[in-house]
């Protein structure tokens, strides 16, 4: 694996320099493990055996034929334990920290589905770990809470600033520093100073890598298309690297444009975005004037964030993949078509590629393949999405 703190102007590491110390510790690490056997087939025996991989590339006949136009592929990783894609990098750090000999991992999280992925990752291999979260998260996501707790995590409400996500980060790196010795920082999404976003990827590569083979046996050759849902960016990238360089196989990832870009409530990082350092790195990013990141809104918790990953950003800069949006109202149309045409509920976050495949689709020939990354399944956004529909 190529060693990379910068994609194109994005990336690198704007922390102070103790972090900085901290992080080349890190990053020396992954580089070593990341190509070392043991390691990998330790990794490959939890994906198999605790996660549930390889999980199946579903020829989605019933929304194909509905669609009348191209062959839709959904990547199933709403199948895996925990219900999404996080669960892929969660194993793969924390048998990293093992490896580093930490004992003790902390991570931050938003919606909680980091914080959930993460507590089942350390209560599994044993560990000792706290989950940051600001204080208004917490209540915002009490069930997500009561999942880590369940798992036996000690969840941390972060009072100071704004009481959310930010909070939360500033609280897991001031740890971080000051107990370097025997803790892990467990990053949640292709996002954050190098080397997060180059190991997230890899970790989460997995799913591109499956995805390529599955199509190939069954289709005999590569997609036209490959979508996916852009939060942070850490299940696009991770469906989208290992096909960077088939320069045939066109690549979306799609933002959430919440009610609409042109209203403040939104979280497109990449459309609406400029180039910003935020939470350590470069990327685009949703910032005001002062350089601070901006209120984001999105009907779905896990696409949330006024930054994007730094190798997104190169993407669009360099044009190899395209970003486009859609609304917080066709995510919740696609929501229940979805669940309602294949008999499979999907994350809210995921409802935005879907959403975009149902409008493609038609565009394109009955011969034409796309691969959409189902990120997760829609069981943790049932009550929210109860309130919002009259069935
Ligand atoms: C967290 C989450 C996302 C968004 O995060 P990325 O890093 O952009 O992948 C998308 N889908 C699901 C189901 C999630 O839980």
């Amino acid at each position: 694996m190529k060693r990379k703190e910068y994609f194109g102007q994005f990336g690198g590491a704007f922390v102070p320099e103790p972090l900085k110390k901290v992080l080349e510790e890190v990053a020396e690490n992954f580089y070593r493990y990341i190509e070392d056997q043991d390691f990998i087939d330790e990794l490959m025996y939890y994906h198999k055996q605790f996660t549930g991989r390889p999980n199946p590339l579903y020829y989605a006949e019933k929304l194909t034929q509905k669609l009348g136009g191209a062959k839709i592929y959904l990547k199933r990783e709403d199948l895996n334990h925990t219900g999404a894609h996080k669960i892929n990098n969660t194993i793969g750090q924390v048998l990293l920290a093992k490896r580093m000999g930490k004992k003790r991992v902390i991570a931050e999280t938003g919606a909680g589905q980091h914080g959930v992925a993460t507590a089942t990752v350390c209560t599994m291999f044993g560990m000792e770990y706290v989950i940051y979260m600001g204080e208004i998260d917490t209540h915002r996501q009490a069930l997500n809470v009561f999942r880590m707790k369940l798992l036996g995590a000690t969840v941390v409400a972060v009072e100071a600033g704004r009481r959310t996500l930010k909070d939360a980060v500033d609280a897991a790196l001031g740890d971080f520093v000051e107990n370097a010795k025997n803790t892990y920082y467990l990053l949640g999404s292709a996002v954050g100073p190098h080397p997060y976003p180059l190991m997230v990827r890899e970790f989460q590569s997995i799913i591109g890598v499956e995805a390529k083979e599955q199509i190939i046996e069954q289709e005999g050759r590569l997609p036209d298309y490959l979508v996916a849902c852009v939060g942070g960016g850490s299940n696009a990238i991770g469906l989208f690297h290992p096909f960077y360089k088939e320069e045939q196989v066109n690549i979306v990832g799609v933002e959430p444009a919440g009610k609409g870009l042109d209203t403040p409530h939104h979280a497109a990082s990449i459309t609406l975005g400029k180039p910003g350092v935020i939470h350590g790195f470069k990327c685009l990013t949703l910032q005001d004037d002062n350089d601070n990141p901006l209120p984001v809104h999105s009907i779905a918790a896990g696409l949330n964030y006024p930054g994007v990953g730094p190798e997104h950003s190169f993407y669009k800069e360099s044009g190899r993949a395209e970003y486009t949006t859609v609304t917080d109202q066709e995510a919740l149309d696609a929501f229940v078509d979805l669940s309602q045409v294949e008999g499979i509920i999907p994350a809210l976050e995921s409802s935005h590629a879907i959403a975009y495949v149902m409008q493609l689709a038609p565009t394109l020939s009955k011969e034409q393949i796309i691969i959409v990354n189902l990120s997760g399944r829609g069981d943790k956004d049932i009550e929210q999405v109860k309130e919002m529909l009259k069935l």
